[in-house]
């Protein structure tokens, strides 16, 4: 076990908690009883040696007799001294006997008319005593005095086993934190510590390691997020190398034609001047083919990451259509393609970027022109309380059903051969997807094969224009 584990330093804080709790209590509590009884035995010997010394008048036998008698029915002693300090009465203090004397400053202080109080230890009967002395009058002429002990001694006792008791109770208190702590600790260090193993592993690049999430509480929730990050990387890993796969496929295409043709004009292989002229315009729109895929790469990358800077402002869906219908018309002309725009008036406007909104629909209508043979484009705009619809709608080949759901996916085609044939680079939906998603909008496709294609787009209206 590790110095900085958890199990240390729940239990060593736990510890502290339990001893700074139970030294403070061990100690308040014992100075309690201890004042308490203490109290109450003074008190008592107090009363009892105030009431003696009212009662007695003179030091003769009788009286001093008849004081030892009732001292020995009480549980308090009691010692009588004359004028000089010697004992006179004495009804069970050992180290006091009759005869003997109390000490010189004790007698002072008799003499003084000053109340004595103090505990006193029998060296003999080894006992402790709590005592009052008082100077005993008669006729205000001080004849003596009188000492009243109460053996202290079962007290000490009593307390001494409340300090041991409080002690085991302390010593016990921190064997079961200790267990406590442990136990808890080990509960919560084990699922982590597994999980460090397995976060080892999937760092090692074992991405089907996976963490048992068995509690619903917070390391519960460490596992199951310890287990999607190992999915994500997965799926990052495969997409990778999917995606390395198709762009050094997709290069490899346009450099094989480049050299083949550079080859053919480095070794003159070529018949005249017209097929020379041929081969260099295929080398310039393979050449610009390539250029363009690595544009949509970068600029594709740059959306997914979310590092394009999109303009947003109030964008008005009729101009953005005729400005890309003007950028597209050359290509329908080329292609003899009716390019139809129903145009509806008094649509609101949406938040949008307007370049890249036009670059959204360029590539759609492309895409109709370049789909299409001897047919119609349509582009239609329809507004609803809050949203404005955009479709764009051929008449072409069309796309069947099992390819739809692949098709906003990154170099996805339908069919290879015939998009590289029409120029395409299997990235323009892909981009479009982003970029109708980074202006708050939704895309969606239905065609039929044969018949022709429609992409519909949905954006909400820009605030405060909703009807
Ligand atoms: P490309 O650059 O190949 O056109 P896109 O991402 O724009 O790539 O399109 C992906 C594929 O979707 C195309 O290869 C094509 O097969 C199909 N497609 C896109 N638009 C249409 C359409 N209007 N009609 C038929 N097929 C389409």
């Amino acid at each position: 076990m590790k110095w900085n584990s958890i199990v240390v330093k729940l239990g060593t804080s736990i510890l502290l908690l339990v001893l700074a709790i139970l030294f403070p209590l061990g100690f308040v509590v014992n100075q309690l009883f201890s004042e308490f009884y203490f109290n109450k035995v003074q008190e008592q010997v107090d009363e009892a040696s105030d009431r003696y010394a009212n009662s007695i008048n003179s030091l003769d036998e009788q009286q001093l007799e008849m004081f030892e008698l009732l001292a020995s029915v009480t549980e308090q002693e009691i010692v009588i001294v004359d004028e000089q300090g010697t004992v006179v009465a004495n009804s069970g203090i050992p180290s006091l006997p009759k005869g003997g004397s109390i000490r010189s400053d004790e007698l002072d202080e008799l003499e003084k008319k000053l109340v004595i109080q103090s505990e006193y230890y029998d060296d003999i009967d080894n006992s402790r005593y709590l005592r009052t002395g008082k100077p005993i009058y008669s006729e205000s002429q001080l004849i003596g005095g009188i000492f009243v002990l109460a053996s202290v001694e079962d007290l000490y006792q009593s307390l001494g086993l409340i300090k041991r008791s409080i002690t085991l109770a302390g010593i016990g208190a921190v064997f079961l934190a200790l267990g406590f702590t442990y136990i808890l600790s080990r509960k919560l260090s084990n699922p982590l510590l597994e999980m460090e193993k397995a976060t080892r592993k999937i760092a090692t690049g074992d991405l089907n390691t996976r963490v048992s999430s068995g509690s619903n509480d917070e390391i519960g929730s460490l596992a199951t997020a310890v287990n999607d990050l190992a999915v994500e990387l997965h799926r990052y890993r495969s997409n990778r190398r999917e995606f390395l796969a198709n762009i050094s496929h997709e290069l490899q295409t346009p450099i094989t034609y480049l050299e083949g043709y550079a080859n053919a004009l480095e070794n003159n292989l070529y018949q005249s001047e017209e097929e020379k002229k041929q081969y260099l315009q295929i080398i310039q729109l393979e050449a610009s083919r390539m250029s363009k895929l690595v544009r949509d790469l970068f600029e594709l990358a740059k959306m997914e990451e979310g590092k394009i800077a999109l303009v947003f402002e109030e964008v008005d869906l009729v101009e953005v259509v005729e400005n890309a219908l003007l950028k597209t018309r050359m290509k329908a002309q080329a292609k003899e393609i009716q390019v139809e725009f129903n145009q509806s008036y008094d649509l609101p406007s949406i938040d949008a970027d307007g370049v890249r909104m036009e670059q959204v629909l360029i590539n759609l209508i492309e895409n109709a022109i370049r789909y299409t043979e001897n047919g119609q484009v349509k582009i239609q705009l329809t507004s609803f309380s809050d949203t404005i619809k955009v479709m764009v709608e051929d008449t072409g080949i069309g796309i069947p059903p099992e390819h739809i759901p692949f098709l906003f996916e990154r170099f996805y085609r339908v069919e290879k051969s015939r998009s590289r044939e029409f120029g395409g680079t299997g990235l323009g939906l892909a981009i479009v997807k982003q970029l109708v998603e980074l202006q708050g909008g939704t895309i969606t496709v239905n065609s039929k094969v044969g018949k022709g294609t429609c992409f519909e787009l949905e954006f909400p209206v820009a605030k405060g224009e909703a009807l």
